[in-house]
């Protein structure tokens, strides 16, 4: 048989087509997909090589090198209802942030450097001020996410002694995150007390003993307790720990440090609530209902935090610049509580009224049903949202959803709806919807971006 008559790899190159390939992808990352296209070609069906023109062989050769280009990290529109995401990167944060984070990106700054004595500075203190001033802390220290957060404060406070906890608190977070583990971890040896449902000051009383280091608390977060419940308010478990001399920690996971029923929201304990009943030392998110960037802060007593700064492992869990500049804006914006939910995309997101969104759904709800074609009913449905990142696991947030239901027998929907998932997750910026009842729903309470959505619905149809 004869060889199928490919063009050299010397005259691609030079080609003119080739040229904005080489400006963009350079010379080794060019020459290396040429020649392993023409690789696949001479090993390939001959008839198929044989007529390709140079044209149409540096057309492949710039698909594949876009794709090998192409950033693993990507943009998408979460459409699933669950705003605080996890898997989606939770809180977006505000402009002043981003801001704040593309200058600390830039330019030298005054990380670990106190400019007012010229002299080596820490680097908590650049929001230590902010963080006394809007929970009441003494101090503060901030590491990577709460997780070390609670890590850190464990193994600092409670090495080598008991930490005791009530059963009902022995939580396990997404992703492997589990409180009598993570005692272990931190060389605190696990005292529970207490039942599942119910758990009285009596039965931290009589757990009390001399190897006693701490006493916690973990906020429930992502489950929640109902019925035939009892459990020993913190501020009544703060006066007991501190009876016999032991330090409260407290977990408050997602914390809060406004009251949120002030926008309509479900009530999620504060931070300085919290310091106010009397818990020694309080641990946070930053990316949960903060709405700033991933880290974890520890707040309380100066004493408490000074021994947990000097702990090596706060070393291996400290936060970057990038999020040090990101926290210090977003907890500026809660210098002025009226406009927070302007200000605040998180904030903003979950107090997005339904009617709005209804409203919003209305409007894109013909287009849409053009782009997904025939054999498609579209509708605006009321949908429940959620906060999402295990705050208020029960709470819902009404607002709506453009609802996708394919019209063929019930034994060929779940192929259908496959397809038009899988359709919409392999756009240029994936669409992320839920399936749900033999349909898609895409809620638009995160649809900010409506032009860049509407760009994209010639992608929609099937092949
Ligand atoms: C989310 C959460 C954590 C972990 O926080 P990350 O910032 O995700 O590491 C710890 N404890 C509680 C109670 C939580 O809700």
């Amino acid at each position: 048989m004869m060889p199928p008559r490919l063009p050299s790899v010397d005259s691609l190159l030079r080609h003119a087509a080739c040229l904005p390939l080489l400006d963009r992808y350079g010379r080794p990352a060019t020459l290396e997909t040429l020649r392993g296209l023409l690789d696949d070609l001479r090993q390939g069906e001959p008839s198929q090589a044989a007529e390709l023109s140079a044209e149409v062989l540096l057309g492949r050769v710039s698909e594949r090198l876009h794709v090998q280009h192409q950033s693993r990290v990507r943009r998408v529109f979460n459409l699933t209802g669950t705003v605080l995401h996890t898997n989606l990167g939770r809180a977006l944060l505000p402009e002043v942030a981003v801001e704040a984070v593309l200058a600390a990106a830039r330019y030298p700054l005054n990380l670990e450097f106190d400019l007012a004595t010229g002299k080596r500075g820490d680097r908590d203190d650049l929001i230590e001020g902010l963080i006394r001033e809007l929970t009441g802390a003494e101090a503060v220290t901030v590491v990577n996410n709460n997780a070390a957060a609670v890590l850190l404060a464990l193994n600092s406070l409670g090495a080598r002694k008991e930490g005791i906890i009530s059963r009902g608190e022995l939580i396990e977070i997404g992703g492997a995150f589990r409180i009598p583990d993570i005692m272990a971890r931190a060389g605190v040896k696990l005292h529970e007390v207490g039942t599942t449902n119910r758990t009285h000051a009596r039965d931290y009383e009589a757990a009390i003993n001399p190897r006693s280091g701490l006493v916690m608390r973990v906020h429930s977060s992502n489950y929640s307790i109902q019925g035939f419940t009892a459990q020993v308010p913190t501020a009544e478990l703060a006066q007991l720990a501190h009876q016999h001399g032991l330090p409260l920690l407290e977990d408050l996971g997602s914390g809060s440090l406004l009251d949120l029923t002030r926008w309509g929201l479900p009530a999620e304990p504060t931070v300085r609530q919290a310091l106010a009943d009397g818990a020694d030392i309080v641990t946070f998110s930053g990316d949960k209902l903060l709405g700033g960037p991933q880290a974890g802060l520890i707040v309380g007593h100066k004493n408490l935090i000074a021994k947990i700064k000097k702990n090596p492992l706060k070393r291996a869990l400290r936060v970057d610049k990038l999020t040090l500049a990101a926290l210090e804006a977003v907890l500026g914006l809660y210098r002025d509580p009226d406009r927070l939910a302007e200000r605040l995309p998180s904030l903003h997101l979950l107090t997005r009224p339904p009617e709005q969104l209804l409203a919003q759904a209305g409007r894109l709800l013909s287009a849409v049903a053009q782009a997904v074609g025939q054999g498609w009913t579209v509708s605006v449905e009321p949908a429940l949202g959620m906060i999402g990142s295990g705050s208020q696991p029960v709470a819902r947030l009404p607002g709506a959803a453009l609802c996708l239901r394919p019209q063929v027998s019930k034994r060929l929907r779940g192929r259908q709806l496959l397809g038009l998932e899988a359709r919409l997750r392999g756009l240029p910026i994936p669409v992320l919807g839920r399936l749900d009842d033999d349909a898609l729903w895409l809620d638009v309470r995160q649809l900010d971006d409506e032009p860049a959505f509407l760009a994209q619905l010639p992608g929609w149809a099937a092949p």
